[in-house]
C-alpha cells in the first residue's frame, strides 16, 4: 500500500451462509463468544510489500504451518469492541477509532507492523455491513468485533517476525448480565501479579491473558468472578480486573481511577467514563489506590461505591471483595447510585438515545 492510499477489499461472499431460520435460533440465545458470523476479514503484511490482499471473506479455519512464529513466541495482539442496533434502526460502532489506536500501540510494543488505523477502521464497517443480519435486536445485545494481528511467518529464530495475517471476526452476544446489573465478587491475588513496569500490561497482547489465567482461576476457586491485580513492585497498589478498569466512588462524589502508567491497559470505556463522570458534575483524579485505603475506605463509608468497566460487562457495581485474610463489603453491596447512573448514561450514548457531542458514535 502506497502512501495513504486505502486498501482495495475484495469481497467473495460466503457461498453457504447459515439459512435466515438458522441464524434467528442463534440470535435467540447467542451467549458469549460461541456463534459466529459467515464472513470474516483478512489482511496480510509482508516485509517489502507492507499490507495487502485485504479480503472479506467466508470465516473459516485458517491453515497454519506448525513453525508459524506465533505458535512459538505469542507475538499475537486484539481488540474488542461492539456494534449496535440503535432505536432507529441504524447500525453504530463505539469509538472504532479508539481501538485502532491502541491497537497499533499494541503493534508497536510487540515490534509489529502498524495497520493504518483507517484501515482497521474500514475493516470493522466492512464486516459489519456484510453482516448485519447477525446484530442481535434488543437492549443490552450487540456484535461483538474481535479484530487481530499475528505473527505468521515460518520460522523459529527469536526475532520480529516479517509475515503477519490481520484478521476480523465477529460473534453475536446477548446481555452480559441477564437480571440486570448484578454486584460481582472479586479475588484480590496474593500470588500473581499481571504486568510489571516496562512489561506488556498496557499492551492487548495475547500473552497478558495467557498469564492472567491461573490467577482468574484462583479467584473462580474462591468463589468469585474476577481478579484484581495489585502493582508487581509493591504489591500495594490497584492496578485492574482481569478484563476490566476499576473505579472507587467516595462520600464527597469524587471519582477515582488509577493512572495510566504503563501497567495497566488503557481502557475505552474508563476512558468515555473519566469524561462522562466530570461532564455529570463529579471530580474525577487518576491516581493510585492502594488496597489498604479501599479496606478502610469501605470500613469507614467515606468509599461508597466501586466498579468495573469494559466493553463486554460495561459499568459493573463490585459489591464484594475478598483476599487471602478475609473479605469486605463495598456500599452494602448494592449497587451504588452513581454507578447505576453513569452506567445508564454511558449505554444510552452507546445505544443513539443520549446526546453524542464527542464523536463517539460512529455510523456503519
Ligand atoms: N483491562 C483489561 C485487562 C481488558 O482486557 C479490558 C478489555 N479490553 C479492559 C481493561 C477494558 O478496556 P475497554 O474498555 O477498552 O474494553
Amino acid at each position: 500500500m502506497s502512501g495513504g492510499d486505502m486498501l482495495d477489499f475484495e469481497i467473495r461472499p460466503n457461498s453457504t451462509p447459515v439459512s435466515a431460520v438458522d441464524r434467528a435460533a442463534l440470535l435467540a440465545n447467542p451467549g458469549f463468544g460461541r456463534v459466529f458470523t459467515d464472513h470474516m476479514v483478512t489482511i496480510r503484511y509482508a516485509d517489502g510489500k507492507d499490507w495487502y490482499d485485504a479480503r472479506i471473506e467466508a470465516r473459516a479455519p485458517i491453515p497454519m504451518d506448525p513453525a508459524a512464529a506465533v505458535l512459538h513466541y505469542a507475538q499475537e495482539i486484539f481488540e474488542g469492541l461492539k456494534a449496535y442496533r440503535t432505536g432507529d434502526g441504524a447500525v453504530t460502532m463505539f469509538r472504532p477509532e479508539a481501538n485502532a489506536a491502541r491497537f497499533a500501540e499494541s503493534a508497536r510494543r510487540m515490534a509489529m507492523p502498524q495497520l493504518p488505523p483507517e484501515t482497521f477502521v474500514e475493516s470493522l464497517r466492512r464486516l459489519v455491513e456484510i453482516d448485519r443480519e447477525w446484530i442481535p435486536e434488543g437492549d443490552g445485545s450487540s456484535l461483538y468485533l474481535r479484530p487481530f494481528m499475528f505473527a505468521s511467518e515460518v520460522f523459529l529464530g527469536v526475532r520480529p517476525a516479517k509475515e503477519y495475517l490481520y484478521v476480523v471476526i465477529a460473534s453475536p452476544a446477548g446481555a452480559y448480565f441477564s437480571g440486570g446489573v448484578k454486584p460481582v465478587t472479586v479475588w484480590v491475588s496474593p500470588d500473581y501479579t499481571r504486568a510489571a513496569p516496562g512489561g506488556t500490561g498496557a499492551a492487548k497482547c495475547g500473552g497478558n491473558y495467557a498469564a492472567s489465567l491461573a490467577a482468574q482461576a484462583e479467584a473462580i476457586e474462591a468463589g468469585c468472578d474476577q481478579v484484581v491485580f495489585l502493582d508487581a513492585v509493591e504489591r500495594r497498589f490497584v492496578d485492574e480486573l482481569g478484563g476490566m478498569n476499576v473505579f472507587f466512588v467516595y462520600d464527597d462524589g469524587t471519582l477515582v481511577t488509577p493512572p495510566l502508567t504503563g501497567t495497566i491497559l488503557p481502557g475505552i470505556t474508563r476512558d468515555a467514563i473519566l469524561t462522562l463522570a466530570a461532564e455529570a458534575g463529579h471530580r474525577v483524579e487518576e491516581r493510585p489506590v492502594s488496597f489498604a485505603d479501599w479496606q478502610a475506605d469501605a470500613a469507614s463509608g467515606r468509599l461508597r461505591e466501586a466498579f468495573a468497566c469494559g466493553t463486554a460487562a460495561v459499568v459493573t457495581p463490585i459489591g464484594r471483595v475478598r483476599f487471602s485474610d478475609g473479605e469486605f463489603l463495598v456500599g452494602g453491596g448494592e449497587p451504588g447510585r452513581v454507578t447505576t447512573d453513569l452506567h445508564r448514561r454511558l449505554v444510552d450514548v452507546q445505544r443513539g438515545r443520549a446526546a453524542d457531542p464527542h464523536g463517539w458514535v460512529t455510523r456503519v
